[in-house]
C-alpha cells in the first residue's frame, strides 16, 4: 500500500476513535440520567422502582397553566400468569395510561405511563404490569386523592380544593363520594321525634333530631335553617313515612312550629318541659335581680 494511503487510513482510524472517545466523555451515563429524572417522582411520594422516567415535557394551556407531562415506562415482569399460574408469559405491547399527580409551583403534573402488557401462551389471557400509585382504570393517583381528603378535612369548599390541585370541581366531589361511606338511612321514622339545636364549630348552631323514646340520633344537620331541615326530611322520607310521626318535641323556637305540620301532617307539637321551666327560671331570676 502506498505511504499516502497508509497515512489516510491512520488518520481515519484516529478520527473515528476520537469521535468515539468524545461521545463517551460528553454523553451522560444512562443510569445517572434516569435517577435524576426519577427524582421528580419522589416529590409526589412515588417510590415504585418499576417506573422508569424517560422524559419530561412542558406545555402551557390556553388558561396559562403550566402542564408538565412525565413520560415513563412501567416494567414489572411477572413470573407466572395470574390466570393459570404457568410461566408462559410473553410481552404483548404497551398500554398508555394518563395519571394526574397534582400540582407543584402552580404547575400541573401528569404521568403518561406506558404499562407493559403480557400474553399467556397457555391460556391466551392477557395481563399487565402493576403499580400501587394508582388504582386500576383510575385517572387520579392515590396521592392526589389523599390530598383532596386532607383539604376537605380543613373544611375548604370543593371549588377551592379543585383550584389548589388543578382538577375540576366535579372530580373533587367524585373522589370524596368514592372515599366516603354513605350515612346510614333509618328505614322507618320514629313515631315520636325531638328537635333541638346545639352550638357546633365556627359558633354556628346545628340541628339535631332524635327518637324521643330510645334517644337514638335520627339526623344531625350542620345548620338549623328551616329550608335545610325541610329539604332533608322531604328528600329522605316519603309523605307516607312522615305521616307516621305522631309527635314532635321542640323547644320554644317558633321557626320549627311553622313547618312541622307541613312535614309531619299527623303530628302534635309538644314544647319540652325543660325549656318551659328554664324560661320561668330565667324570668324569675331577671325579676329578682331587677
Ligand atoms: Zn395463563
Amino acid at each position: 500500500m502506498p505511504d499516502f494511503f497508509v497515512l489516510f487510513d491512520n488518520l481515519k482510524r484516529t478520527s473515528v476513535l476520537s469521535v468515539l472517545r468524545f461521545n463517551r466523555q460528553t454523553k451522560p451515563k444512562r443510569g445517572s440520567q434516569m435517577s435524576q429524572l426519577n427524582s421528580i417522582l419522589s416529590l409526589f411520594e412515588i417510590t415504585d422502582k418499576n417506573i422508569i422516567v424517560k422524559q419530561i415535557s412542558t406545555k402551557i394551556s390556553p388558561t396559562g397553566l403550566h402542564i408538565h407531562t412525565i413520560n415513563a415506562d412501567l416494567i414489572n415482569d411477572p413470573i407466572r400468569c395470574p390466570h393459570c399460574g404457568f410461566k408462559t408469559l410473553i410481552k404483548n405491547g404497551k398500554h398508555l395510561s394518563h395519571i394526574r399527580l397534582g400540582t407543584l409551583n402552580d404547575g400541573r403534573y401528569q404521568l403518561d405511563l406506558n404499562k407493559q402488557r403480557y400474553l399467556c401462551r397457555n391460556c391466551h389471557e392477557t395481563c399487565g404490569a402493576l403499580t400501587d400509585i394508582v388504582q386500576t382504570n383510575a385517572t387520579f393517583s392515590n396521592n392526589i386523592k389523599q390530598q383532596v381528603v386532607i383539604l376537605a378535612k380543613k373544611s375548604l369548599p370543593a371549588k377551592t380544593i379543585a383550584e389548589i390541585l388543578a382538577i375540576s370541581n366535579s372530580s373533587v366531589q367524585r373522589i370524596l363520594n368514592s372515599l366516603s361511606t354513605q350515612p346510614y338511612r333509618i328505614k322507618k321514622l320514629p313515631e315520636h321525634l325531638c328537635f333541638d339545636e346545639f352550638r357546633s364549630c365556627h359558633h354556628l348552631m346545628s340541628f339535631n333530631c332524635c327518637d324521643a323514646v330510645t334517644h337514638q340520633c335520627v339526623v344531625m344537620l350542620p345548620d338549623r335553617l328551616s329550608k335545610h331541615i325541610i329539604d332533608y326530611f322531604e328528600s329522605h322520607f316519603s309523605l307516607t313515612e312522615r305521616a307516621t310521626v305522631q309527635s314532635v318535641v321542640v323547644d320554644m323556637n317558633a321557626a320549627y312550629a311553622s313547618f312541622i305540620h307541613q312535614l309531619f301532617p299527623n303530628s302534635v307539637v309538644i314544647i319540652d318541659r325543660f325549656h318551659i321551666i328554664q324560661l320561668a327560671g330565667r324570668a324569675l331570676d331577671k325579676e329578682r335581680v331587677h
